[in-house]
């Protein structure tokens, strides 16, 4: 058991401690919330956009999660606040002039700079690496630093000129008290943005209503013309009172309802008119005179 060279192992050498627990380089996955998308993990390309809680995202992959919901991915957990494309914002990000993209290590034999950004804060040129903090306009989706927005206090954008509040700045990749306060106004504006609906179908339900009794009355009217023509016409011969009038106006003519009875029944008609159908008795065969079967083959023409 003794090593060469005559030396005796000591304990620790020997026996294996506790597996140590592996730490996750917290700078690290910060970056990479910068980099990656929050769904499919894969690297960032526009178009970027952002959820209301301030992840980063490829649009693709919203579409396809937003296409097929039910398809078995990881990470959905991300993105079950969003229901539509308008619940996200695609961003309007600045280029980082240094930013080389991937042509930059192509051969692999230089250093990649971590801390390198894709994109830079427009006004102060900070770059959006994770160790600054970044905000993104509801309205616009323009993307600022924290500095720029305290060292430049506006109302409007600075990159589009849009005018903006502050409750339209969403923090980017926030921690997670600041995630928390996100969800908590986005189901504000949620339920805000419910109950206004709700109370627009009410109202629209309510306009129908009266739209419906408006043709009501007009309908209404109509008849109260008709039976005053009706009384009106009293000396004329016919029926003398407006309900029967009224009647005769409802009551299709006889002529029009035939479909059921009979021509030959009519007595209006003459014998001659109604020998033209095949109902009349002239058109009647007795037993001798049909036929067993006519076969019509086309030889005989
Ligand atoms: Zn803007």
């Amino acid at each position: 058991m003794g090593c060469d060279g005559g030396t005796i192992p000591k304990r620790h050498e020997l026996v294996k401690g506790p597996k140590k627990v592996e730490k996750v380089d917290k700078n690290a996955e910060l970056v990479a919330k910068w980099k990656y998308c929050a769904l499919s993990q894969e690297k960032l390309k526009r178009p970027i956009v952002a959820c209301e809680l301030g992840r980063l995202f490829n649009k693709d992959a919203i579409i396809e999660y937003l296409l097929d919901k039910t398809a078995e991915r990881p990470n959905t957990e991300v993105v079950s606040h969003i229901r539509s494309l308008k619940d996200v914002k695609e961003l309007n990000l600045t280029d980082n002039p240094a930013w080389e993209g991937e042509r930059r290590n192509i051969k692999g034999d230089c250093y990649e700079d971590m801390h390198l950004a894709m994109f830079i804060c427009p006004v102060v040129g900070l770059e959006m690496n994770g160790k600054h903090k970044f905000f993104y306009l509801q309205t616009c989706g323009c993307v600022f630093s924290e500095r720029a927005l305290r060292e430049v206090k506006t109302v409007i954008c600075h990159k589009c000129g849009d005018p903006f509040q502050e409750e339209d700045l969403v923090v980017l990749n926030g921690t997670k008290e600041e995630v928390d306060a996100l969800q908590k106004s986005m189901e504000d504006r949620r339920s805000k943005a419910k109950t206004a609906k709700k109370s627009k179908k009410s109202k629209d339900a309510k306009v129908c209503q009266t739209q419906d009794s408006t043709a009501d009355s007009s309908r209404s009217s109509s008849v109260n013309g008709a039976s005053s023509r009706g009384i009106s016409s009293d000396s004329a011969p016919g029926p003398s009172s407006s309900g029967e009038y009224l009647k005769s106006l409802k009551a299709p003519p006889a002529a029009l309802a035939g479909s059921k009875r009979s021509i030959q029944d009519m007595r209006d008609k003459s014998e001659t008119f109604k020998s033209l159908f095949t109902s009349h008795s002239s058109a009647k065969r007795s037993k001798e005179q049909t036929s067993n079967w006519v076969t019509h083959t086309p030889y005989h023409f």
